[in-house]
């Protein structure tokens, strides 16, 4: 491109007039700017204070990083605005004064389009808030990362009967509405950044309404924020608590005739009402054995039952781990001696001592164990181990060599009786409530669970408790 060419789009571009639409000083600028310059591998500086400086802030190769550079790092163009600055293309040939006014002037010319653009953006940003505000049915909260009040919308407000002014510029976790432990729940503020929603408790109307929050970042007029999308979950709980009333009642009524059962088996066997034929041996076997996986379901669904309920709270106590961990894996020590099972304690780690309930601690590692073993198809292989995150909790980490969960069913593997089709194949005996159970004592114990796995690779399950 001629010397004389370059001038003259210059100053086609610098003789725009001021109010010229900004798609078309965009058009001109970013096309004719950058093709005409940069096209020759100029470099573009950043200068401040509009002196030029010798360090770069920024070089480009091409028109076309340019174009990324202004694409992806808009946020960092509105931090530090090159209001001062001024674009400056360098060659090896030295510009003349005259491009360099024009090239100051196409400068200012493009620092102003650039903040245009980032205005638009948050302009874009704000009506998609006010959108969603409106569009959504659900109550909605926009809080900071002080968790003060921002915005709300109709819904939150017919919800409350609060008015706009009532409702903004408080403080969200303390809201006396809210009950004093969800209120310690939001301020500990872990949910902002989480992926499940939070339940909180609160009294509207003087009705006591459960809630469940998701959490999703936002700019709220330039600044980080987050979305509060709220459900009423009040109706779902209500079922919960019939539906695990209706469980409870009908397993404790079918355990006592399953116990006879198992009883009168365990006499015919035993030959105390008269020595049984071979086959009639066989059959009584049969029927305790199926008896008896009855008895295992009915004792789960009590269990799930009791812990839906809250009729067990968990005791909690600061005990050291690794002597826990080392006696459920010796209570597995009889199936180990029997198949090619490894368990193993990475021995490095130092014990450490957790604040949690003994004894329901015990029945997640079984679960989660005993879960290692069974979805193995062969030499099934299980580790686990321990790290300390932030001096606050401790994460547990419990893998396996086997069959692994497909990714479409991860997310409902904590659910009750969800079972992975894979799973379901390759014993068909079990319930689907080991992992709900788990997850409930974990969490009522403050902690946080997930997995990771890969179907035909393998499944390692994590769980934080907090220190001692
Ligand atoms: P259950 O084992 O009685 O089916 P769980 O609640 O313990 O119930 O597990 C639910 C489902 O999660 C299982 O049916 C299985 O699909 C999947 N699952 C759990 N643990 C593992 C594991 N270690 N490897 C593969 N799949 C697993």
């Amino acid at each position: 491109m001629s010397s004389s060419s370059e001038l003259s789009v210059l100053y086609e571009i610098a003789s725009l007039p001021f109010e010229t639409t900004e798609s078309k000083i965009c058009e001109l600028v970013m096309d004719k700017l950058i093709r005409v310059f940069l096209a020759n591998r100029c470099a573009i500086i950043k200068l401040l204070n509009k002196k030029p400086v010798k360090n770069y802030t920024y070089g480009f190769k091409s028109g076309t990083d340019v174009y990324k550079f202004i694409q992806q790092k808009e946020d960092h163009v509105f931090k530090y605005p090159l209001t001062n600055g001024i674009l400056f293309a360098e060659k090896k040939v030295p510009f003349t004064a005259k491009q360099l006014k024009y090239l100051i002037i196409l400068a200012d010319r493009l620092n102003e389009i650039l903040l245009m653009l980032v205005a638009k953006k948050l302009e874009q940003e704000s009506k998609d808030i006010k959108t969603i505000f409106k569009t959504i049915p659900d109550p909605l909260i926009i809080i900071d990362e002080q968790h003060k009040v921002l915005e709300v919308n109709q819904k939150t407000l017919d919800m409350t009967h609060f008015s706009k002014k009532e409702a903004l510029s408080t403080i969200f976790h303390e809201r006396k509405e809210i009950s004093p432990e969800s209120r310690q729940a939001i301020k500990e503020e872990r949910f902002l950044n989480s992926k499940n929603p939070l339940e909180i408790y609160t009294t509207l109307d003087n009705q006591l309404m459960c809630l469940e929050i998701n959490a999703t970042k936002v700019k709220f007029k330039g600044k980080n924020a987050f979305l509060l999308i709220f459900r009423d979950v009040t109706k779902r709980k209500e079922i919960d608590r019939l539906k695990s009333e209706f469980i409870s009642l009908t397993s404790h009524q079918l355990r006592t005739p399953a116990s006879g059962i198992k009883w009168m088996c365990e006499l015919l066997i035993k030959g105390r009402v008269g020595k049984l034929k071979p086959k009639q041996q066989d059959l009584v076997g049969d029927i305790n054995k199926f008896n008896g996986r009855m008895i295992r379901l009915i004792d789960e669904l009590l269990n799930v039952a009791v812990i839906q309920n809250k009729k067990t709270k968990v005791l909690k106590a600061k005990f050291p781990i690794r002597p826990l961990i080392t006696e459920v894996i010796n209570d597995k020590i009889k199936l180990i001696k029997k198949g090619k099972i490894k368990i193993n304690l990475i021995t490095k780690l130092k014990d450490i001592k957790v604040y949690a309930d003994r004894e329901k601690m015990r029945q997640v590692f079984e679960n989660l164990i005993d879960n290692g073993i069974k979805y193995s198809e062969k030499n099934p292989s299980i580790n686990i181990g321990w790290k300390i995150n932030n001096k606050k909790e401790v994460e547990f980490k419990i893998s396996d060599n086997g069959i692994g969960i497909p990714k479409t069913e991860q997310s409902e593997v904590f659910n009750a009786f969800f079972r992975a089709k894979n799973a379901a194949k390759l014993d068909v005996t079990r319930s689907g409530l080991g992992l709900y159970v788990v997850k409930t004592i974990i969490t009522a114990l403050k902690g946080r669970i997930w997995l990771k796995s890969e179907v035909g690779k393998g499944t390692t399950f994590y769980f934080t408790l907090p220190m001692a």
